[in-house]
């Protein structure tokens, strides 16, 4: 109905020129164009499908960058933003507040892991990440310690591309042209089911990383630390990967016998994705700090959220005054007002129960279809979030070597036959091989489920086939 309805809006035909040809800008003068040399030009999006000038149609296998959380053209969401940009589209978030940015706040909040009752909003990931190590350093200065400046991240992990985000991203070879960091790190291993080398994973998974991180904390003196950053299901930088049982337990339990404090970066993880509207609260993690981004305003607006424990705020208060930190588009209404549409979204259309039932068919669906066929070592995930690592040989769990570009060469070939997914390598930093990352709009139904993992096995085996 989705697909029929936008051929309706189109009226069935590619968008055109005046010349009479489909619109094309081989040529652009756009700054950043990742993948290929002749991007397809994007007229228009509906539910899970995208349909390019040439009218071509694409599944977006992955919502862009795990961001369309209610589906593309979506006039309700649209609508709400609308109203509001016609009243307001914004006010300086320092000297004004909006209903649209006080309710969003108020809906986290009650929502949200247990103590985090402050909010506030930005423009992407990366601010909310910035902003939240920001919030943590200010608070060890005024509580006397500022000695606690180095931050425990895990190896992988992707926390952002500003340089205080990317300092604290375990992603090594992401930061070879930008040194020196702004942030003195300290890592850890993150959990990665497939290459853990532990027999049982399951079992004895929270252990095996909780003294690996003990040892770190021992070596670097832990009243040095500030704070622990973790995603609670690892999205980009580990394709999915969920933490074993009990792992957070003991995370939480050993951070909080050195004083330091706990950041989960849900800007991926978060907002539905995993089948409840917080990872943190499918592993049972009470941070002390909190940020979203990306499925928050499912793509309407550039928005994220850091969420905060009043008091620590209250200690702000009382010395210095507050937080401080401020941004042009802090608390924009423009913003907020997509954040506050989808959250209605979400609670009128049942977004979170679909995402947790058609999530439990897709991770068994990738798993019966997937497993089977040669080179695919491993599929992990939980809910609509899920990865796929390829290998060259299965039993020895040998990588393919970087030079050839697997994901990339299989993604090209997903992509002209109208599957969008996303990718990532873990090669340069020695952490996993070629990953392939799908997380649909979270409002992808049990058939769009179906056609994407027959289009995903298919292209894998045709792909491998020829490889
Ligand atoms: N943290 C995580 C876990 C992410 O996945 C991302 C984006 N991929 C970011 C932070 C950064 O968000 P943004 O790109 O919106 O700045």
């Amino acid at each position: 109905n989705r697909t029929a309805s936008a051929a309706r809006v189109r009226g069935g035909r590619p968008m055109q020129n005046d010349a009479g040809h489909p619109v094309r800008y081989p040529e652009g003068n756009v700054l950043l164009r990742h993948l290929a040399r002749d991007f397809p030009v994007v007229s228009h999006g509906e539910g899970v499908y995208l349909f390019d000038t040439q009218g071509k149609r694409y599944l977006d296998g992955s919502a862009g960058a795990l961001v369309a959380s209610v589906g593309h053209g979506n006039r309700e969401v649209a609508g709400r933003i609308h109203e509001q940009l016609l009243r307001v589209g914004y006010v300086n978030g320092t000297h004004f507040t909006t209903e649209v940015t006080e309710q969003l706040a108020s809906r986290l909040c009650a929502l949200a892991p247990e103590g985090l009752t402050r909010a506030a909003f930005l423009g992407s990931g990366s601010e909310a990440v910035e902003a939240a190590i920001k919030f943590i350093r200010q608070l060890w200065v005024e509580r006397g310690e500022p000695q606690r400046a180095k931050v425990i991240t895990r190896v992988p992990s992707y926390h952002g591309n500003t340089l205080y985000a990317l300092s604290l991203s375990g992603r090594p070879h992401y930061k070879k042209f930008f040194g020196p960091m702004l942030s003195e790190v300290v890592t850890t291993p993150a959990p990665y089911p497939y290459r853990s080398g532990l027999e049982d994973y399951a079992r004895d998974g929270a252990d095996h990383y909780a003294r690996l991180l003990e040892e770190t904390l021992q070596r670097e003196g832990p009243g040095t630390i500030a704070a622990f950053i973790a995603e609670p299901v690892i999205g980009s930088s580990a394709g999915a990967s969920p933490p074993p049982p009990g792992y957070f337990a003991r995370v939480q339990e050993i951070c909080g016998r050195y004083g330091i404090l706990t950041l989960a970066d849900e800007v991926m993880c978060g907002c539905g994705r995993t089948g409840r509207f917080f990872a943190s609260e499918l592993y049972d993690f009470t941070p002390d700090v909190l940020v979203l981004g990306k499925g928050i305003s499912g793509g309407y607006a550039p928005l994220s959220a850091l969420l905060v424990r009043q008091e620590h705020l209250e200690q702000m208060r009382l010395g210095s005054g507050g937080f401080m930190h401020a941004q042009t588009y802090l608390q924009a209404p423009a913003m907020t007002a997509a954040g506050l549409a989808v959250l209605d979204y979400y609670e009128r259309h049942g977004v979170v129960a679909n995402a947790a039932r058609v999530g439990q068919y897709l991770q068994r669906r990738l798993r019966e279809v997937l497993l089977p066929l040669p080179f695919v070592g491993s599929v992990q995930g939980v809910g609509l979030m899920a990865g796929v690592e390829l290998v060259e040989d299965k039993a020895s769990k040998k990588p393919f070597e970087r030079s050839r570009k697997v994901v990339e060469g299989l993604l090209s070939e997903l992509f002209a036959h109208g599957l969008v997914l996303w990718s990532n390598t873990g090669h340069a930093d020695g952490t996993n091989g070629d990953l392939v990352m799908i997380g649909p709009p979270l409002i992808i139904t049990e058939a769009e489920v179906d056609e994407l993992v027959e289009k995903l096995a298919r292209g894998i085996t045709a792909f491998m086939e020829r490889l």
